[in-house]
């Protein structure tokens, strides 16, 4: 976003915003004439056209045929009311949340940043962006650390060569690391770290300060758990997707929708961040409802050879989905709750299964922050069981 001034008598600064470009002028020939060799001059120099046939002139003054006469010297479309800029009406400006709008624009630079094409904009201002791909000044960094949140929800990552992806802070394989494992996060030396340079560490632990708490001990096995995934490819440049349209391209107009919206699209797990509960609980749920907790199938998977037996019934193998759904252990918790407390607790009869009542919101919220405490309270006797019966 900048304001940049033409050599022309009386013209306006006008707005660049990136690729998104709006000119104040007088509603005169001549000034339009001038557009239209200022323009000229631009693709000469940059290589870079304006297509005129999405472009529209607004005159807010004189006849139809003076408007018509004037949209005929760009050769461009006569815009109507409600006038739009980047997709949202600008005629109500007063309904518009400007700080909003603001974020949505400076989230743009944040996305043609992680874009691996390769533009002009891009080259040009290379020189002046941050590690974290947003143009390294304070109006910018100040501005945009209220939207920085909304980035990691909102955008995902492909991984390429793991240059621009950093480990913590950045939504990748379907999760952020700095929520996932939140006690080893408050560890970090370095919180902007790239995947490429994790990947070039041999011991994980020279990237923290001396770890004291069981906590992030147990989170650094997930951190090794979760790297021994992780595949770079040196050939390819890291993308990004916009997560919240079929395209996968984020547009302002999309991302002004979304910060306002932000609530009410959030689903599916994501909801969990909404209940009161302790942050460890939460994330409990999170790592739960992905499948991403650290239960004997799942190390199965990855290659531990450990005899896969439920602790808790002693019957079954060990899944998510069997310790907090189906296993009689934590079925027997679930009703002996629902004998003492039965308005905190779900009606259990009706088939949801239980890591599926945190995310479904026609069960009270109250209601489903109980089910994440007992979920949580029946992993932890879990593990506690696990523990001390494997000598760990
Ligand atoms: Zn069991």
């Amino acid at each position: 976003m900048g304001a940049l001034r033409l050599p022309f008598n009386e013209m306006t600064p006008c707005l660049l915003y990136a690729d998104d470009d709006m000119f104040f002028i007088k509603p005169e020939v001549q000034q339009l004439q001038a557009l239209q060799i200022a323009l000229t001059v631009f693709k000469q120099v940059s290589g870079l056209s304006v297509n005129l046939s999405k472009s529209e002139l607004m005159v807010s003054m004189g006849t139809h045929a003076t408007q018509q006469q004037l949209t005929n010297v760009l050769g461009c479309r006569m815009a109507t009311l409600p006038f739009t800029y980047l997709g949202l009406p600008l005629s109500n400006c007063g309904l518009m949340d400007l700080s909003v709008f603001n974020q949505a624009l400076l989230i743009k630079w944040f996305w043609q940043w992680r874009k691996p094409q390769r533009t002009l904009c891009k080259s040009l201002f290379q020189q002046h962006i941050a590690s974290n791909g947003l143009p390294d000044s304070p109006i910018f960094t100040l501005a945009i650390s209220k939207s920085l949140p909304y980035c990691q929800f909102f955008f995902s990552h492909k991984i390429g060569n793991g240059k621009k992806i950093q480990l913590w802070n950045d939504n990748w394989e379907g999760q952020i690391l700095s929520t996932l494992l939140p006690d080893l996060y408050t560890h970090a030396l370095d919180t902007q770290i790239t995947l490429i340079e994790v990947s070039q560490i041999s011991n994980l632990r020279s990237l923290f300060r001396s770890i004291s708490s069981d906590m992030a001990n147990q989170e650094l096995v997930q951190l090794q758990f979760i790297l021994s995934d992780l595949v770079l490819n040196p050939q390819i440049e890291d993308d990004i997707k916009w997560k919240w349209n079929v395209s996968g391209q984020y547009t302002v107009q999309a991302g002004y929708r979304a910060m306002k919206d932000g609530p009410r699209i959030l689903n599916g797990s994501q909801r969990i961040w909404k209940l009161q509960a302790p942050p460890r609980m939460k994330v409990f749920g999170w790592l739960a409802l992905n499948n991403r907790l650290l239960t004997i199938d799942n190390l199965n998977k990855r290659g531990w050879p450990l005899v896969n037996r439920c602790v808790l019934c002693r019957v079954q193998g060990e899944s998510i989905k069997h310790m907090l759904d189906e296993c009689n252990f934590s079925k027997s918790v679930y009703s002996m709750l629902a004998n003492t407390v039965p308005a905190m607790v779900p009606n259990l009869s009706n088939n949801t299964p239980p890591t599926q009542m945190l995310t479904d919101v026609s069960i009270s919220k109250i209601q489903r922050e109980t089910m994440l405490i007992m979920q949580f309270i029946i992993w932890r006797e879990r593990c506690a069981r696990t523990f001390s019966e494997r000598g760990l």
